[in-house]
């Protein structure tokens, strides 16, 4: 195995890394076991310090970091931008927020006295996907390193390049040296690396499948996880919608990073009186997307990931409309010789068309008519996957109602589903569970110790 980073849209190879021999590896764990406790990033104070220069040069270095990512996953130029301006927020969050966080509180309790300290426990693995290749990551590493504990980034073996950029944008913060690793290793040593003592906790962002499986592997070890992994968010828009925003959003939620998102808006349903003009109005705003070079800064869509990528998603497409469904928009590539695959409307979906199963990683969206609020609640939450949804009415009992009863990890009110360093992250079923980000996801793999007096 070999990680390769590989440009979709120019169709050419950049570079190609070994994996580590088991040796190395095991000096990277017990380098990084070394600079973890003790170091001078231990103290809350430092570490505050060390985050907020963090985010001072992602901002000074964005346009780098972003081509980096346009050059191995094929995101369009603004959209990298947005991602990396992003995390630089997240480091002013936590350095703004983590003595906060990491503060002892006491509780009244059978004993005279009892207090609670929220302790880092060493080094966490990392194992991170490639649709957001640094968002992702430094949603997993920031709040780590900020509540103390320290990192082996395994990132997708697709963005190597990304994942060497995203270790040494720690060192020139001033992180100790090993405090943040990127390794490049096999399936078989990311078992190996899991089962060491020094490794207290995993945190996965990725598919259903590879959840299951580390999950798997963790439990043998008795390893805390974290998994975030697919969904097949609904998007509900009634009668009494603000019609053109709820298209527009969703026409960014859907199609935005060539639709690879795991919040992406991927199950439409919209009430009966308003479907026809709603759908509409979507289908024209979604004929305006431009598609083409990601280097481009107006370009919306840009290729998919890779070859396997888009194979799938046609088999995806031409099994539902093998099952009857309709295409409205799009439904064939770009052009000759290029990952882009025009955004794609489809209707006439049944509940159980693979559109409506499964989690569609690319520009295709499915949009079905509803006729009431019941019914739209039971579809919603008729998925293996629980990770968000979003609801569009101007009537909030009826919004915070319907909230309550969506079996989702997130639900956005006229908004589209998106992660903000302030607010808990994740998900439930196949979609997993932990969270991230916010206090809840800085405390995921702390210690959480009671001292009490009596
Ligand atoms: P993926 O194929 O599951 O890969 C994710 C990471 O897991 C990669 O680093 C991959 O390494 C590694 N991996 C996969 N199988 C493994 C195994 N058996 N043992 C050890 N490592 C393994 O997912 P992806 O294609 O990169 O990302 C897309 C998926 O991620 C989608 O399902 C998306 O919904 C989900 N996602 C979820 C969230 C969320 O917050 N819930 C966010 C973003 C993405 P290799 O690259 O070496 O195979």
């Amino acid at each position: 195995m070999t990680y390769i980073s590989y440009d979709p849209f120019l169709r050419k190879e950049n570079s190609r890394f070994n994996l580590l021999g088991n040796e190395e590896l095991d000096n990277v764990i017990s380098d990084v076991h070394k600079s973890w406790p003790g170091s001078s990033s231990g103290e809350p104070g430092v570490r505050k310090g060390l985050l907020q220069e963090l985010g001072n040069i992602i901002i000074k270095e964005k346009e780098k970091h972003a081509r980096l990512i346009v050059s191995e996953m094929g995101k369009p130029i603004s959209q990298a931008l947005s991602e990396i301006e992003k995390c630089s927020s997240l480091c002013y969050y936590y350095a703004n927020n983590l003595e906060r966080f990491a503060k002892s509180d006491t509780r009244e309790s059978s004993a005279a006295e009892s207090l609670v300290y929220y302790q880092p426990q060493g080094i966490i693995l990392g194992i991170m996907p490639w649709n957001f290749p640094y968002w992702q990551a430094m949603r997993c590493i920031v709040p780590l390193v900020a509540s103390g504990n320290a990192v082996l980034l395994k990132h997708a073996s697709n963005v190597p390049v990304c994942s060497q950029n995203i270790e040494l944008l720690f060192r020139k913060a001033g992180f100790p040296a090993d405090l943040v690793k990127s390794i490049f290793v096999s399936y078989e040593q990311v078992e190996r690396i899991i089962s060491m003592r020094e490794i207290r906790g995993v945190s996965l962002t990725g598919s259903t499948g590879a959840g299951s499986k580390i999950a798997g592997i963790a439990g043998k070890y008795l390893k805390k996880t974290v998994l975030e992994l697919g969904g097949s968010d609904p998007f509900i828009v009634f009668r009494d919608a603000d019609l053109e925003a709820a298209a527009s959003a969703a026409v960014f939620s859907r199609f935005q990073n060539c639709g690879q998102s795991c919040i992406a808006a991927k199950r439409l349903y919209v009430e009966s009186p308003v479907y026809n003009d709603f759908l509409e109005i979507f289908s024209e705003k979604i004929r305006q997307i431009k598609c083409g070079d990601p280097y481009d800064p107006d370009t919306f869509v840009g290729p998919m990931v890779n070859e396997t990528a888009l194979a799938e998603l046609k088999e995806q497409v031409a099994k539902a409309l093998e099952e009857g469904a309709e295409l409205v928009v799009g439904g064939d590539c770009y052009s000759d010789g290029t990952l882009i695959f025009n955004p794609t409307v489809i209707t006439n979906v049944a509940e159980n068309s693979v559109l409506v199963r499964e989690e569609i990683f690319g520009p295709v969206i499915p949009v079905m008519e509803f006729f009431d609020i019941g019914e739209v609640i039971a579809k919603a939450n008729n998925s293996d996957f629980g990770l968000g949804a979003s609801v569009w009415t101007t009537d909030r009992d009826k919004a915070l109602a319907i909230a309550d009863r969506l079996d989702t990890g997130t639900v956005a009110v006229n908004g589209f589903v998106r992660s903000d360093p302030a607010l808990p992250f994740g998900g439930l079923k196949g979609s997993g569970f932990g969270r991230e980000l916010s206090m809840e996801g800085f405390r995921e793999f702390l210690n959480i110790k009671t001292v009490s007096f009596f």
